[in-house]
């Protein structure tokens, strides 16, 4: 499909337009487009074929040409005209938070900034303070945002990363020779949210074999290194995989070293010494006598503590818990009965409310929430209460027909920059289930707004509650404990919104909630059944955080549910 790239060349063309100071309706056009078209289910190509361009909202006579034309040329001639006459690097230096195309178009014309190396030198030497309208306040801002940008750039998304993993590993089970055990190690593993490369640990006889067929992937756009025991290459030209082979009577020690943390390595090196015993990667010795290395558990074993789940593996204290036999039974990804943060195309999801049904259930849960945005939120097609009433309806039906599954109405309400709701008590109190978020003004007060919605009794969850995007933004400049403290005063939940990106909670911060005694949704916030999957990332997150499944409101029953939310604790 076309859609990722012609959206992202509206995009483009928006930045330029915006960079040269167009008018704003003109940018706009374009960015509504771009938006629809990368939300678009169907193959844009198609629409083009059956002359339906004119379905996608915000795509007019003109822009369906310029779809026209590059399905056709492979190029949009606009783009490249635009192109010829802005800083090389411009998107590249768009793509730091908080430096727009008018600061990208001022820094250009006064200071030459082209790239991210012009900017970190602006930086440096004061010169970007120095410009009109440059405060200090600003000026600290696009230094932590390309200090961001700079850092995020060496590590993927686990979202990206673990679909390849699966992949890699499905196909060496199926073409690779005589394998046994077969795992990813390292931060993978550990479920980290992002990685720096990829490591993978193969039990077999036939190391040699094993590297051929790996370094043989059709994927591979360069082999770093192959030899009887170790392989490294480069996949896409995006994302290094290292593969080791390892014999049966070693794998259980190289995993548990493959898989780290450092960290946590060190501290358990550290214990070995002083029981007398020394462990690497080819298994656990007593006076250069092996006592152990075929199974992970046995290397914890002998050094006097259960075993550690990776998603803890960090040095943060499971050590010392595991040596207390403390290690708390962690979720697990059947835990989970519901999903409970769900969009319809009653506001920008994909499919309609039964076909989303149907994708949900199908993942095996026994219920699930839509919760469309409120009409806060029109960039998103929020829905008005006229909107909202009718999708209830919708949902009523369904559920009568329905066995064993069972749908919650609900919204994703938007707290508005005033701190009040985007729906009335009298709107909300219809619903089985209420989210609320922030979607603008990240910078009025996010904390003090958060803190008012959490007391309303119809509030459930905060959405993505930092508002963070790994790739891009920080997030909010929000006091996580403040909020924490709140959700726990008032019995409210907060959200690990299980979108790659977001993984909002962060691991530590839902440690934190979960520490205060706050009850955590995980949910996909899935605008398409292709974003169902991605619970793992939420459920792995949630484990980075210690959490048990009586931590977890997805882990209730409906009727579990209905006696935990406060409005209903209130009334008793
Ligand atoms: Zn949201
Ligand atoms: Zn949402």
């Amino acid at each position: 499909m076309k859609n990722k790239q012609i959206a992202e060349i509206f995009d483009q063309i928006a930045d330029i337009l915006e960079f040269k100071g167009e008018l704003v309706f003109k940018i706009n056009a374009y960015r509504r487009a771009g938006r629809a078209i990368s939300e678009l289910a169907e193959d844009i190509e198609d629409l083009w074929r059956e002359g339906r361009l004119g379905e996608i909202s915000g795509v007019g006579k003109g822009l369906q040409e310029k779809i026209g034309e590059f399905l056709t040329t492979g190029q949009i001639a606009e783009l490249q005209e635009l192109a010829q006459h802005v800083p090389s690097g411009l998107f590249e230096l768009l793509s730091v938070q908080n430096f727009g195309p008018k600061t990208a178009a001022l820094a250009f014309k006064e200071l030459g900034v082209e790239t991210l190396t012009d900017l970190q030198r602006v930086l440096q030497d004061g010169s970007l303070a120095k410009l009109p309208g440059m405060g200090a306040k600003k000026v600290e801002n696009i230094r932590k945002g390309l200090e961001f940008r700079l850092s995020a750039e060496e590590r993927l998304s686990i979202g990206l990363v673990v679909p390849i993993v699966d992949e890699v590993v499905a196909y060496l089970k199926k073409v690779g020779p005589k394998i046994g055990r077969l795992s990813p190690a390292g931060s993978v593993r550990r479920g980290r949210e992002t990685v720096h490369d990829i490591d993978l640990l193969a039990e077999t006889d036939h190391g040699a074999d094993v590297i051929k067929a790996f370094t043989d992937m059709p994927e591979v756009t360069q082999i770093l290194g192959a030899g009887d025991t170790k392989g490294s290459v480069i996949l896409n030209d995006r994302v290094q995989i290292d593969i080791r082979a390892v014999p049966a009577e070693s794998f259980g020690a190289a995993l548990q070293y493959f898989t780290g943390s450092k960290d946590h390595n060190v501290h358990l090196r550290e214990i070995a010494k002083k029981l007398g015993y020394k462990i690497n990667e080819y298994g656990i010795f007593a006076n250069d006598k092996k006592i152990g290395g075929d199974q992970e558990e046995a290397i914890y074993e002998k050094l006097g503590m259960s075993w550690i789940p990776p998603e803890l593996r960090e040095d943060r204290g499971e050590i010392e818990a595991a040596q207390q036999g403390h290690i708390p039974q962690l979720l697990q990804q059947e835990d989970i009965l519901a999903d409970l943060h769900v969009h319809s195309v009653y506001s920008d999801g994909q499919l309609t409310v039964a076909e989303m049904a149907d994708a949900v259930r199908a993942r095996g849960y026994r219920y699930m929430a839509f919760c469309d945005h409120s009409r806060y939120a029109n960039y998103a097609n929020g829905m008005d209460e006229k909107r909202l009433l009718k999708q209830i309806q919708e949902i009523k039906a369904l559920n009568s027909k329905m066995k064993d599954f069972v749908i919650l109405t609900g919204c994703e309400v938007d707290i508005l920059p005033d701190g009040t709701l985007d729906f009335g008590d009298e709107m909300l109190a219809q619903l089985d289930f209420v989210i609320a978020s922030i979607h603008s003004g990240f910078k009025t007060n996010p904390t003090e707004r958060a803190i008012r919605a959490m007391q309303n009794p119809y509030v459930d969850v905060i959405g993505h509650p930092t508002g963070r995007l790994i790739s891009r933004r920080e997030g909010y400049d929000i006091d996580v404990n403040a909020i924490i403290q709140e959700a726990a005063k008032t019995g409210t939940a907060l959200e690990i919104n299980s979108y790659w990106d977001r993984l909002d909670l962060s691991d530590v911060n839902a440690k934190l909630a979960i520490d205060a005694g706050v009850k955590i949704s995980i949910n996909t916030d899935a605008h398409h059944p292709e974003h169902l999957p991605m619970m793992r990332y939420g459920v792995a997150t949630a484990r980075r955080g210690w959490a048990t499944k009586g931590d977890i409101i997805n882990t209730l029953t409906v009727d579990e549910l209905k006696k935990w939310q406060k409005r209903n604790r209130i009334r008793t």
